[in-house]
């Protein structure tokens, strides 16, 4: 009741939630109580939580924000909700996204931006931008978001809050809308490192609707390790020195690199010489995969159709012209582009390439430092509306969160702080893959 009573008064004006399942969350709660009487209730019994409106959740709308999956319902349920709701998570409604998870300010939804809590004239941040409002405003007491490039990360750090992307496959995308699978990832925003903790526990391992699902073990992951007395921690150099940084996010970065050196922790500035291609060589693959992926939305088999269509051809094309907003399209045509016959080697192979350079040389410096600690954002929120015609910035701002996303390793942003405007700074840690237990404990002992 004490969320729904939030959601009551603040989702108008923040536009959060997309919809609301007051009936059913209620249902849930009672469910709940009784089995927790009987003793009987499962690891996530009253933690409410919002879906981001990319999870398929039976018979639930499901939308990516977007116009062209207009009166769809999802037929199943994913596996990371299905297991949810096994350890009796309270589900209360669907959040609002960038279209698609395309973005970096939740502008791209069709309906309309969320708004940051604690300056509403300001973007949360993306994609999942709805999903750390909600944490931020106490709307529900979790969200689950997507991380494509940065999306639970760099809304978290925007609205103040931590944001985790688990290494890539820890978590069946079964469920999952795609937009980029080789990258996609489930992930969570919530106000703490048990949250986090507990639910990548819940939600990871072997599934066999994924077929690319890790197979690994789950650990305990909510029974947080002690961090070691000493860790190695690496920075990298040309991150604290990239001319577009905000001053107080770098200040805050080398407050939070002294504290740790404070803490006996070894920490070192590292060289990677790939920088400047990292958001490059990710809009390329992550455009090729998405222009494929969105190939299925055709007026046919899902979602909206153009009602002036006059044959097939005409129905592809209005539907999609209609259904699509102006990013969407965008990245269809850059993805259509990069693969087409004439410049698949010069783009796309390319971009593979440097991928797999970007890749080796970020598990080379995690196994020789245990972290690597970055800003997660150059900038806190900005206005809404300020970056919205500008596409090429608003891709470059995602300089600090793709590398992790390339890599495949895990990434968590937690609050640093604040700007001298009161708003949120958020510190990134990456660590090897599979070792989120590691950068869990570590993130644990910073907040
Ligand atoms: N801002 C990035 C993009 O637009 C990341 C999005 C995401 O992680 N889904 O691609």
């Amino acid at each position: 009741e004490y969320y729904l009573d939030n959601i009551q008064q603040k989702n108008e004006q923040l536009n959060a939630f997309l919809e609301v399942w007051p009936e059913e969350a209620r249902a849930q709660a009672e469910a709940v109580d009784a089995k927790l009487a009987a003793g009987t209730a499962g690891k996530l019994a009253g933690m409410v939580i919002g879906l981001k409106d990319v999870l398929a959740y039976k018979d639930h709308a499901l939308q990516s924000s977007s116009h062209i999956l207009d009166g769809f319902k999802s037929l199943f349920t994913g596996t990371a909700v299905q297991r949810l709701l096994d350890e009796d998570a309270i589900l209360i409604g669907r959040q609002n996204c960038d279209e698609f998870a395309m973005g970096a300010s939740n502008e791209t939804s069709f309906f309309g931006p969320a708004r940051n809590a604690i300056a509403p004239d300001r973007v949360p941040g993306g994609s999942s931008g709805g999903s750390a409002v909600a944490v931020q405003a106490d709307m529900c007491l979790a969200s689950i978001g997507s991380d494509t490039g940065g999306s639970v990360r760099q809304p978290a750090a925007f609205c103040g809050i931590v944001g985790f992307k688990p290494t890539y496959s820890r978590i069946s995308r079964y469920g999952l809308i795609a937009y980029a699978s080789s990258f996609d990832q489930i992930g969570t925003l919530t106000h703490s490192i048990e949250d986090a903790a507990l639910l990548l526990e819940v939600m990871a391992g072997a599934d066999t609707f994924d077929s690319t699902v890790s197979q690994r073990e789950v650990p305990a992951y909510s029974q947080l390790l002690e961090p070691a007395p000493h860790y190695r921690i690496g920075y990298i150099r040309d991150c604290l020195e990239r001319p577009g940084l905000n001053a107080e996010i770098k200040a805050a970065t080398e407050r939070a690199l002294d504290a740790f050196r404070g803490q006996g922790h070894v920490v070192e500035a590292v060289d990677f010489p790939y920088l400047d291609f990292i958001v490059p060589s990710y809009y390329i693959l992550t455009t090729a995969e998405a222009s494929s992926n969105l190939s299925r939305y055709d007026g046919v088999k899902f979602g909206y159709r153009a009602p002036d269509a006059t044959d097939l051809e005409s129905l592809y094309k209005k539907t999609r012209a209609q259904g699509f907003g102006p990013e969407v399209q965008r990245r269809i045509l850059l993805g259509t582009f990069v693969l087409s016959a004439d410049y698949y080697d010069a783009y796309y192979t390319k971009a593979q390439q440097v991928r797999r350079l970007i890749k080796e040389k970020t598990d080379e410096l995690l196994r020789e430092y245990d972290f690597l600690v970055l800003p997660t954002t150059p900038a806190t929120a900005f206005r809404i509306g300020e970056n919205e015609k500008d596409t090429l910035a608003m891709y470059l701002a995602d300089i600090f969160t793709v590398q992790a996303s390339l890599a495949g390793v895990p990434a968590i942003s937690v609050p640093a702080g604040e700007d001298s405007q009161g708003l949120p700074i958020g510190l990134q840690i990456l660590s090897g893959a599979f070792r989120e237990e590691h950068l869990l404990a570590f993130a644990k002992s910073v907040t």
